[in-house]
């Protein structure tokens, strides 16, 4: 049997024409993007083009594009700049306060734990709904007792579930006590229309890889008042604004360009064609196998994802009996690990039931033939699974 892959939202495959305009800038481009003579400027242009591409799929500024090597430096620049800023140049008391939802890759909830271990600032949890949003009534609640500099981080779509958040509501209520919204839309981007201007979002991150686009490499991009929030966390030259100092990875962000021009190109097209698949591939194997539950919201999620719970099915040992179809348990940065998943337990799942939890997630090049032959082989693993437990019980 084939390879098939169906973890796109771990890392996406790096669509050919990426890759070629990746090689392009390698091959032929020659010099610093920040020299004056003529080889500078040839790359600066490129980097350019590349902040046009980058800031027209999220509807945000060019001039507020900030590159980073990807989603996670660009929300450890948006939390630790935002507060470190405030420390520094406006007010120490009350401290900078960080409000980010149960459900953030660690990149946000690990950032807010670090910055508040060590009394930088207040770090506040927002709990999720059964359906995976961001609990509205549970944010607006806490933000109307606090005062001071405040960061909310809510992310646009879920890595494991594919749930959509309400980010403009979100929006409303941050601006309502004068607080700014970072959004780590990284895995939203591309897939679904994301406009921050129209949404309200004051930063908004994401990453190469996510998009078809090269690993290593993403954004933060902001409003021009939201930038002026920040205090760099890398010191140097003065690049990116003088919030992220460092030669420019120009290939890389010429990468990070063209994927973003091709998804905005193609995102309708590929959004219709991705949903019907994954709506085939749940389907085919619900009416397959008994006891398959659907995690978090159906209705609002991204057209690619499916987390699926295999009542009495270990989803390590279901991955590893798929192969080689290839999908994921839990987050990918945080396999390996033995605790469940974090999002699904914040919904409100046993540990059991997420433990028993698989993530499929599809995109630009899986193919109908592919999705027929996973569903088969998906089913073969479950029932063998299921077998094995029961036999050994
Ligand atoms: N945020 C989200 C929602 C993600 O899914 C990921 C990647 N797993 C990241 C941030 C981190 O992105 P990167 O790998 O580019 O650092």
């Amino acid at each position: 049997m084939n390879e098939i892959y169906l973890d796109y939202n771990a890392s996406a495959p790096c669509d050919p024409r990426v890759a070629e305009a990746v090689a392009q800038v390698t091959r032929d481009g020659v010099g610093n993007a920040s020299s004056v003579h003529r080889f500078g400027r040839r790359q600066a242009a490129a980097v350019d083009e590349a902040r046009e591409q980058v800031s027209a799929l999220v509807s945000g500024s060019p001039n507020g594009v900030v590159f980073t090597a990807g989603a996670t430096e660009a929300n450890n620049l948006a939390l630790a700049g935002f507060v470190e800023c405030a420390l520094q140049t406006r007010q120490r008391s009350p401290l900078p306060r960080l409000v980010r939802s149960a459900v953030e890759h660690a990149s946000v909830s690990a950032s807010a734990e670090a910055l508040a271990a060590a009394g930088r600032c207040v770090h506040d949890v927002v709990p999720v709904t059964a359906g995976g949003f961001v609990d509205l009534a549970a944010l607006s609640d806490l933000l109307q007792r606090t005062d001071g500099d405040v960061l909310v981080s809510v992310m646009a779509a879920n890595s494991e579930t594919g749930v959509l958040n309400p980010i403009a509501d979100v929006a409303a209520l941050t601006h309502d006590v004068g607080g700014l919204l970072h959004c780590d839309a990284t895995q939203m981007v591309g897939r679904l229309p994301f406009d921050m201007t129209a949404l309200g979002c004051d930063l908004v991150s994401f990453s190469g890889h996510k998009i078809c686009g090269p690993a290593g490499v993403g954004t933060l991009i902001g409003t021009r008042p939201a930038l002026g929030t920040l205090m760099p966390m890398t010191w140097g030259g003065g690049h990116e604004r003088g919030l992220r100092s460092g030669s420019l990875n120009v290939a890389g962000v010429a990468g990070l360009g063209e994927a973003a021009r091709i998804a905005a190109a193609e995102q309708t097209a590929e959004t219709g064609r991705v949903s019907r698949l994954r709506d085939r591939f749940v389907d085919a194997l619900t009416q397959e196998l008994s006891d398959v539950v659907q995690n978090g919201d159906v209705d609002r999620r991204l057209p690619n994802t499916a987390n699926l719970r295999f009542c009495g099915a270990d989803a390590d040992a279901v991955l590893v009996n798929m192969d080689p179809v290839a999908a994921s348990a839990g987050s990918a940065c945080s396999t390996g690990a033995i605790e469940p998943s974090p999002v699904l337990t914040a919904m409100g799942l046993s540990r059991d039931a997420a433990f028993e939890s698989v993530r499929f997630s599809l995109g630009r090049f899986t193919t109908a033939s592919e999705i027929t032959a996973a569903a088969e082989r998906v089913v073969t693993a479950v029932r063998y699974v299921r077998l094995m437990t029961t036999e050994a019980a």
